[in-house]
């Protein structure tokens, strides 16, 4: 066993995937999982699929290119916006995508076509979150310089985000402006868009409660099935379990010290100034992980009495004083902590961190 670690139960991860499965059906509701969460990992993408989940999408072309080569059996979505300059890749490994660009979808659209494929393309529309997407006024003019795409890029539906750039939140309103987008999009393009898709984890909440209006039909989640959190509301979505995921890191030092530094205190090396209150002479251990590879504000210690004292690249600082069986905490002992979204990020794209499905 290597540390630290990124551990995943794939049996709680894939409890939650079905229990989201389950519940999105009920309301006529079809799910992609979203699979950013752990840097694309193939082997979350198969969970999603056992799930029931229709595909898997991902905001970067390279872990779904990774899916695909896997030989995942998953349609695969392509969140993020294209960039100009992977259009051939988006064809080529990509279902489907969202964009918001008329000249991009465009472009698309011809790559698509001398390739020799159909694509399917999203509308994103912004309807408050001010991040991507065609703003309500637009649609009109959007539509119409898209009507005559040369059959490479099929334009199927709209898109949303919430809370993803200012936190907004979902609401029956603003996913019945979503509804009307549609409407007015498909009337200038006289096409049928059936597919009205939302995200993320946020969105569960109202589907929850049977808010969503019904047009409503595909739900793109990831912090969800992963962490059983559900950040935007602030809330631990009680249907879901929590500790899926678990971080791992071994002690390297374990010993008593002064709770306050001595000598004359400056920045540390983050550029913040620490503040320290005098409780007198602690146990501290230090665990060989850093702020390279967790974010240690967004990471909770699953063993009682321990607290987070400090963080630098390499190394974090806990206090295990008040630890039941505080013996145990000495060089070679391994800590669990639970993370939050930021953490699971920051693990899965660090290179030192081992990734483990058990
Ligand atoms: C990350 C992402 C999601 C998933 O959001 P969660 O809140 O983690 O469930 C959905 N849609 C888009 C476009 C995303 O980038």
């Amino acid at each position: 066993m290597r540390y630290p670690a990124l551990k995943i139960n794939s049996e709680t991860v894939l409890e939650n995937a079905s229990a989201v499965e389950t519940l999105c059906r009920l309301h006529g509701i079809e799910v992609w999982g979203v699979t950013k969460g752990l840097s694309g990992d193939p082997r979350l993408a198969a969970i999603y699929m056992k799930a029931g989940f229709v595909g898997c999408a991902d905001s970067r072309i390279d872990n779904l290119s990774g899916i695909k080569e896997a030989g995942v059996r998953a349609r695969l979505q392509m969140m993020r916006i294209a960039m100009p300059s992977e259009l051939e890749d988006i064809a080529r490994v990509a279902d489907v995508s969202l964009q918001s660009e008329v000249s991009t979808i465009k472009a698309l659209d011809a790559v698509c076509s001398s390739l020799g494929v159909t694509h399917d393309v999203l509308l994103m529309m912004d309807v408050g979150d001010l991040r991507e997407g065609f703003w309500e006024t637009e649609i009109a003019d959007a539509a119409g310089e898209l009507r005559d795409l040369s059959g490479g890029v099929r334009i199927r539906g709209v898109a949303t985000n919430f809370a993803c750039a200012s936190g907004v939140l979902p609401t029956p309103e603003n996913m019945a402006r979503l509804v009307k987008l549609r409407d007015l999009a498909s009337g200038v393009m006289k096409i049928d868009m059936p597919v009205i898709s939302v995200g993320g984890t946020c969105c569960l909440k109202i589907i929850e409660e049977g808010l969503a209006p019904k047009e409503i039909n595909e739900l793109r989640i990831c912090e969800g099935v992963l962490l059983g959190i559900d950040t935007a509301f602030d809330r631990d979505i009680p249907w879901l379990s929590r500790d899926a995921l678990r971080i791992e890191a071994e002690i390297i030092e374990c010993r008593d010290k002064p709770s306050v530094p001595v000598g004359e205190t400056g920045l540390q090396a983050f550029g913040e100034k620490p503040v320290f209150a005098d409780k007198g002479t602690r146990r501290r251990a230090i665990l060989a992980i850093g702020r390279q590879d967790v974010n240690i504000d967004r990471i909770s210690p699953m063993e009682e009495g321990i607290t987070i004292e400090a963080a630098s690249s390499d190394h974090l600082i806990i206090d295990v004083t008040d630890a039941p069986g505080r013996e145990r905490y000495r060089p070679g002992a391994v800590v669990s902590f639970l993370p939050r979204y930021p953490a699971m990020l920051a693990c899965s794209t660090s290179r030192y961190v081992e990734k483990i499905f058990d």
